[in-house]
């Protein structure tokens, strides 16, 4: 089966937008910097990557006549957030398990941001004390037995819908969509440079750039994660296995090889979901220059990954580098305390 094969339920605007950050370009000194905005791309709750993600997993959650989706996050999960949103779009249940991913010190934490905006789009959430993880968590499980046994038919989406056998694929198709966008420009992005924790995102951006440069004559180029999981091994090892299988998915024809899998760490900082100095520089370099707003927990991360390997020349000169924006903003409103 190739990607176009697969069927999917838009949830999105179109393709998410591309365009220039020349004044962070200017104040950088090397590599012209794009970005593309998953964050301003569907009309569903703020969007964000994991609407992208679900609009290969509606077809499967439709035909399976659930009525409520399960799923799991932090207390300021964006993915659980954009489930709520789309579970309310298709008229079904959402039951959230929110973990306490992250000890911050701010009251409102769990009163505001993506928590508050899934109660309002009527999720039933709840509170579990259980710590960050990016794997299959027993509260998830206790939460799709509890569905069960009160009458309802679960659908359960696992933490960033990225162990869910179709979780790659909306970003095997980002990339797809790039290629199209680059002949409407004219420009190559000779790299990506994107965050990474529970790995579907970067995993299907792997594939589906492999799965262009194989089957469709495309240039190589180079697909750069940055760690915000702070659980570096474990990271990369999730991030092998789904990129493997979805590139089986979308039939690349090959195993992916170890050196097209580029996860990088140096800019989480010890602990997920708390932002260090590099992180707020580049909220505050981003947000001055560009009027661009990143979060703490991802995407600050990832520019500043991305500011350090531009500065340094590790991302050429004379090329063109493309930040994937995620999207996640609606967390800020929970580290409030640190931004006043
Ligand atoms: N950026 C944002 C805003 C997110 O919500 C997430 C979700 O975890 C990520 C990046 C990382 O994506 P993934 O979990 O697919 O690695």
């Amino acid at each position: 089966m190739a990607l176009a094969d697969f069927s999917r339920y838009p949830l999105t605007f179109g393709p998410s937008p591309i365009h220039p950050l020349d004044r962070l370009t200017a104040e950088l000194g090397g590599a012209r910097v794009w970005a593309k905005r998953e964050d301003v791309s569907s009309g569903l709750a703020y969007g964000g990557n994991k609407v992208r993600k679900l609009e290969y997993i509606v077809p499967d959650i439709l035909a399976s006549g659930a009525d409520t989706l399960v799923s799991i996050g932090g207390v300021q999960s964006n993915h659980t957030r954009q489930v709520a949103a789309v579970a309310a779009h298709l008229g079904l249940r959402a039951v959230l398990v929110q973990e306490h991913w992250v000890d911050w010190p701010d009251v409102t934490n769990d009163r505001v941001g993506n928590i508050m905006l899934s109660r309002l789009m009527g999720a039933d959430v709840r509170l579990s004390s259980a710590g960050f993880g990016i794997g299959v968590k027993d509260s998830w499980r206790e939460a799709l037995a509890e569905v069960e046994l009160s009458g309802g038919r679960p659908y359960p989406i696992p933490a960033g819908a990225s162990e869910h056998p179709l979780g790659g694929l909306g970003f095997a198709n980002w990339a797809h969509e790039v290629r199209e966008q680059e002949d409407q420009l004219g420009v190559f992005f000779d790299t990506i440079v994107v965050c990474v924790v529970t790995g579907s995102t970067y995993a299907g951006m792997v594939a589906g750039f492999a799965d262009l440069a194989t089957n469709f004559g495309d240039r190589p180029r180079r697909i750069i994660g940055i760690d915000a999981s702070a659980t570096i091994e474990e990271t990369r090892a999730q991030v092998a296995r789904i990129a493997r299988a979805t590139a089986e998915l979308i039939g690349l024809g090959r195993e992916l090889r170890d050196d097209e899998i580029d996860v990088r760490e140096g800019w989480a900082g010890d602990l997920y979901g708390i932002p260090v100095e590099s992180t707020d520089a580049a909220i505050h370099l981003t947000g001055r220059l560009e009027g661009v707003i990143l979060d703490p927990v991802y995407e600050g991360k990832s520019m500043a990954g991305l500011i350090d390997l531009v500065h340094d020349g590790v991302i050429p000169r004379e090329s063109n580098v493309l930040y994937a924006h995620l999207g996640g903003q609606p967390a800020l409103n929970a580290y409030a305390g640190r931004y006043h």
